[in-house]
């Protein structure tokens, strides 16, 4: 098929499905199709192209692409028109993928179900009824509804691996500075890292090597060639596994896990033996740690992060009803309008772990416990290849049920954060169907640097 072709397809099934699922804040259909068609032209005329290039994409809304309106979700970036591109987008569209559109998430990528978005909920594919997993359950809905054959997540406490597990998805967190956050809306900075969501390990790998790789406008960008991802992947589509260690984390599994999705991961581990690897289980003792470490790390950066927000930079302002016009009172304006529930209870949060006479006690005892994390790991990886979880603890619930708890909220995110606190990379691939009918996730964990023990073995396992 032609890029055109492929692009028209995907156009009209999100012309025939938006209206339930709302995937997508913005579609850029014309672009995508002027896109296509250039490519094909290309194509035509012999040029030797990227191996996805023609291939229709969805980003994330919360990474920057010129010329395209990027909200984060909020409604404090309404209607802003970004001058530049992201690395990735740049990357993508120098490969020649279209941009279908920008999709949902929480606003500024806060949260686990995409309840937060300025711009309404985003449906699970499999029962619109429930979530589609957040942050990035746009992206994640999108790729499970055939709306995109690719998309582009950002993770920085799950947000590409949980919405993945709950649409029946593969989504990749890659190792932190193996992909560049140049033009991703910060949220946390020392945790952001974008990556694939696709509907196989294949692609996802494909789509990592296009996107990765050094960039000297991101500090903490890897200086380094990224490894064999898509080598990896066809190697373990072989499936064998023999000699592999697989560590099954201790921690993450038990009270909290629904029984359907410990069935489903036990059935997984009985593949991947049957493949020649080598199970056993392997104590994190640090990680039940982790959750609370993040809900302080986590706002504490983005309080900084979103502190530009501020009326006069970017998108919304917000003048006061009455008094003096001054920077503060602007300010406080604008953020009080601009900013949902969720955001704010973040800044202050963040505002109050980071404020004199609180900073050790709260965001430098964070700043331990993810070193444990990480030891915790790094002993790990001693005796085994690669750890593995199921990604998140239950398949997906309805929607509403978790809005107003936001402790239980959090608790969805208890498999995936140690992997961000620490910098390893990790994916989420299906491991079929729980007793409810609904999709389950399967994660593996790898060593910093690692990333392609994540296609070996997930492909292994499809
Ligand atoms: N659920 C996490 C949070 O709310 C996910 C964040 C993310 O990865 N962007 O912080």
């Amino acid at each position: 098929v032609s890029s055109a072709e492929l692009t028209s397809a995907h156009l009209a099934r999100i012309e025939a499905v938006e209206s339930k699922l709302n995937a997508f804040i913005e579609v850029s259909g014309e672009q995508a199709l002027a896109e296509a068609h250039a490519i094909d032209a290309r194509r035509a005329a012999g040029e030797e192209l990227a191996p996805l290039a023609g291939v229709p994409i969805a980003v994330k809304d919360i990474v920057v692409t010129k010329g395209i309106q990027t909200t984060a979700a909020s409604k404090i970036l309404e209607g802003w028109i970004p001058p530049y591109d992201a690395t990735i987008v740049e990357r993508i569209k120098a490969a020649g993928l279209p941009i279908l559109g920008k999709t949902n998430l929480d606003e500024f990528a806060m949260g686990s179900s995409t309840e937060h978005s300025a711009y309404g909920n985003t449906a699970n594919p499999w029962d619109l009824e429930r979530i589609p997993g957040g942050s990035g359950g746009g992206s994640a809905a999108a790729v499970g509804a055939y709306e995109a054959p690719l998309a582009i997540g950002t993770d920085t406490g799950g947000s590409i691996r949980q919405p993945a597990s709950v649409t029946g998805t593969v989504g990749v967190k890659p190792t932190y500075g193996g992909v560049s956050r140049y033009g991703l809306i910060a949220m946390a900075s020392s945790l952001d890292q974008a990556g694939p969501v696709t509907r196989t390990v294949l692609d996802s790998a494909l789509l990592h090597e296009l996107i990765g790789g050094y960039d000297d406008r991101d500090s903490t960008s890897i200086n380094e060639p990224l490894p064999a991802l898509v080598e990896a992947a066809r190697q373990g589509a072989a499936g064998d596994l023999s000699g592999l260690r697989v560590g099954v984390v201790t921690e993450l599994s038990g009270d909290g896990y629904q029984s359907g999705v410990s069935a489903s991961f036990n059935e997984a581990l009985d593949l991947l033996r049957g493949a020649g690897a080598q199970i056993e289980e392997i104590s994190c003792p640090n990680f039940p740690l982790a959750l609370s470490a993040y809900y302080l790390i986590m706002p504490s950066e983005a309080s900084s992060n979103l502190a530009k927000f501020d009326g006069m930079r970017f998108g919304l302002r917000v003048e006061p009803e009455d008094g003096p016009v001054t920077a503060e009172r602007v300010m406080a304006a604008t953020r009080g309008a601009g900013f949902g529930d969720e955001v704010k209870r973040r800044v202050i949060l963040g505002t109050y772990a980071l404020s004199a006479g609180y900073y050790d006690a709260y965001y430098g005892s964070a700043q331990k416990v993810r070193t444990l994390i990480q030891r915790d790991f790094l002993a790990a990886f001693e005796k085994v290849d690669v750890l593995v979880s199921p990604t998140a603890p239950t398949t997906a619930f309805k929607l509403g049920e978790k809005l107003d708890d936001p402790l239980a909220m959090y608790l969805n995110d208890v498999a995936t954060i140690p992997a961000n606190l620490a910098g390893v990379p990790g994916i989420s691939l299906p491991s079929g169907l729980s007793d409810d009918g609904l999709p389950v996730g399967f994660q593996i964990l790898a060593p910093v640097k690692a990333d392609d023990r994540l296609y070996r073995v997930g492909a292994a396992l499809e």
